[in-house]
């Protein structure tokens, strides 16, 4: 087996799901990763942590996998952390209204295609007529999109209604890519559909993560470490050192120089524009261009079970989804007596909402929830917590979407990675763990 000393060195900055995928993507190449983290935990935006009055663990907005995500799939399942998202019972999604319409999403009956298929035929909320136009919007809609086309071009051209859009596509596009149909790159909604929905398989399954998201990076540290890897938390890159036009280590906040055959940047743009010398930053000004989406996420813990599914999707609130914390998390039986009903309510895209101070929005929602669910209005509220992610994911329009840029960033030794890199897919776990295995194959190559 080679020594650490003769692995070319990779340094990694940035430790959420890109760093994590990069560090754990080299090191299977046969490089010794140095990975950089400015705070001190890993996971960046997917990340978790304890409420100190409940003892729940919270994430920083409540986060859903597909299983279609086979990057990151495959480095957790190098952590051996897998088995944390993997479909234990397959979960249908509930549809529900303050008019008391009530649908579900149950796309397995069946396996692969033929279960999404059934799953649309069967929902009771649209007529016979518009579940035919909405399968074959959908496989019409994951055939192709011209660059220029947002997600509501494409499923115009796929001959999808109004009503269709609104009641159906919208939904599933906030979802999934955090923005609505009117402005969202309709090559990532094609993207999604050809993935997730008709990728066959599993591919279609929707995975909850069952313990808090930094549950699935915990064995990140050890497992670098018994492969001659380190981990430097809370150790900011401050600048990368060149040789000529080439980068060959990054110096960072703790005073060291740590060089390197390669240089992973895994961090957001501005933080990525940052790093650059100023003969480089004007290369890619228009980086600047790319707008982040917010995401407000509501936790909530009442005094009784809320007899609710497991995954609610909203219609007509602004309440969009509920997850029943309760039903997917472990819990001890003393945070199960003493806040028995625990949930979590997202809303992507929530621009107006992310002004509002938090006693307003959990009000706000508490009234939607009850009058979706009656039965809530039972049970009292006795703790709540609001986290705003002002900068959640990157807006990406077909006109952004061009500005992404591409793991071998152009510049000798310097490769880039994050859910806003050129990878094709919405800016996901998925999207960002793939662009950090692009970026150490690429390094790999090269090194
Ligand atoms: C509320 C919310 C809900 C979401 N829901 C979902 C979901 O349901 N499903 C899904 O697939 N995705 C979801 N996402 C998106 C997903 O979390 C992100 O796409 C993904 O985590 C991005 O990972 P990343 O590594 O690209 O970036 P980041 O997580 O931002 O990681 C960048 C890291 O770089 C570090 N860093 C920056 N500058 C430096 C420096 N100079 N030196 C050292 N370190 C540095 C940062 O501290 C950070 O840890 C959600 C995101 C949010 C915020």
């Amino acid at each position: 087996m080679d020594s650490v000393a003769n692995k070319p060195r990779c340094i990694v900055i940035g430790a959420g799901v890109a760093g994590i995928a990069a560090a754990v993507e080299a090191t299977l190449l046969g490089m010794s990763v140095v990975l950089v983290e400015a705070h001190r935990y890993v996971g960046g935006r997917a990340r978790s942590f304890r409420d100190e009055l409940t003892g729940d663990e919270l994430d920083n907005g409540q986060h859903v996998a597909m299983g279609c995500y086979q990057n990151l799939r495959h480095i957790l399942r190098e952590l051996g952390t897998e088995s944390l998202l993997a479909p234990n019972d397959p979960v249908p999604i509930v549809f529900a209204s303050a008019r008391g319409e009530r649908d579900v999403f149950n796309p397995y009956r069946w396996s692969g295609r033929l279960g999404v298929a059934d799953g649309l035929l069967r929902l009771q909320s649209f007529s016979l007529a518009e579940r035919l136009r909405l399968l074959i919007g959908g496989i019409c809609a994951s055939l192709g999109a011209d660059r220029e086309m947002t997600a509501s071009d494409v499923l115009r051209a796929c001959r999808q209604s109004e009503s269709l859009i609104e009641r159906f596509w919208e939904p599933l596009v906030l979802a999934t890519l955090n923005a609505p149909v009117s402005i969202a790159d309709g090559a990532l909604l094609r993207a999604v559909l050809q993935r997730a929905i008709f990728g066959g398989g599993d591919s279609h399954y929707l995975l909850v993560p069952r313990a808090g998201l930094s549950k699935l990076w915990q064995p990140l540290e050890r497992w670098l470490t018994e492969r001659g890897g380190t981990i430097r938390l809370g150790t900011r890159a401050e600048d990368l050192v060149w040789l000529d036009d080439r980068v060959i280590g990054v110096a960072t906040s703790t005073g060291e120089e740590i060089r390197g055959a390669a240089v992973i940047a895994a961090v957001p743009p501005k933080a990525y524009v940052r790093l650059l010398p100023q003969r480089y930053r004007s290369t890619v000004a228009f980086l600047a261009q790319l707008e982040t989406m917010p995401i407000v996420s509501v936790y909530l813990w009442y005094d009784r079970p809320l007899v609710i599914p497991p995954v609610v999707g909203l219609w007509g609130t602004t309440a969009q989804w509920v997850f029943d914390r309760a039903a997917f998390l472990e819990r001890s039986d003393d945070q199960q007596q003493r806040y028995p009903g625990h949930i979590e309510v997202t809303i992507s895209a929530a621009h107006a909402l992310a002004q509002q101070p938090t006693d307003a929005i959990v009000a706000h929602v508490n009234r939607e929830l009850c009058t979706v669910f009656p039965q809530m209005k039972k049970a009292r509220l006795l703790h709540w917590r609001v986290i705003k992610e002002r900068s959640a994911t990157p807006l990406l329009t077909p006109k952004t979407s061009r500005l992404r840029l591409s793991a071998s960033s152009g510049i000798a030794g310097l490769y880039v990675a994050g859910d806003w890199t050129a990878t094709g897919l919405p800016a996901t776990l998925e999207g960002a763990a793939a662009s950090g295995i692009a970026a150490a194959r690429a390094a790999a190559q090269m090194a």
